[in-house]
């Protein structure tokens, strides 16, 4: 499998009305977009630090993947996230074959027009990863 760096560290807050402000005063950066991912039943909010992003993470339904998160575990870093430097499916399919439990067998549509799928916290120490692939990237 060939990554490039890491896309993005996403983090679960409870309001992003109230973590952004606190988000741009702590690291002197401002928040530059926005998006519900209806799917995820989420509302992301990005940073951007070199080419990692910091992915904010409010949920908009108690019973989605961010609502069940903050209930049993509260605030803070939810999941990585890496940048794929080749398909993602080859680098899916790579995993399976080495015996990763993967929650997503293909990808599917992120925020920010990214295909990402996830990897189980089973088979990754404990930490949920997220592989990401930019479509738009001519290195694929
Ligand atoms: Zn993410």
């Amino acid at each position: 499998m060939k990554l490039s760096h890491i896309e993005h560290i996403g983090i679960a807050v409870k309001s992003l009305e109230t973590a952004i402000p606190l988000y741009e005063n702590l690291l002197g950066l401002k928040c530059y977009a926005v998006e519900e991912v209806v799917d995820q039943k989420v509302k992301t909010a990005f940073f951007k630090i070199g080419e990692t992003k910091i992915e904010l993470l409010e949920s908009t339904d108690p019973e989605g993947p961010i609502g069940k998160f903050l209930e049993k575990r509260g605030e803070g870093v939810h999941h990585i996230a890496f940048a794929t430097a080749e398909p993602l499916q080859n680098s899916l399919n790579e995993l399976a074959e080495n015996g990763v439990q993967l929650i997503d067998k293909s990808p599917r549509k992120g925020a920010e027009g990214l295909n990402i799928a996830f990897l189980h916290p089973k088979s990754t120490g404990g930490i949920l990863t997220e592989l990401c692939e930019n479509p738009d990237k001519s290195n694929l």
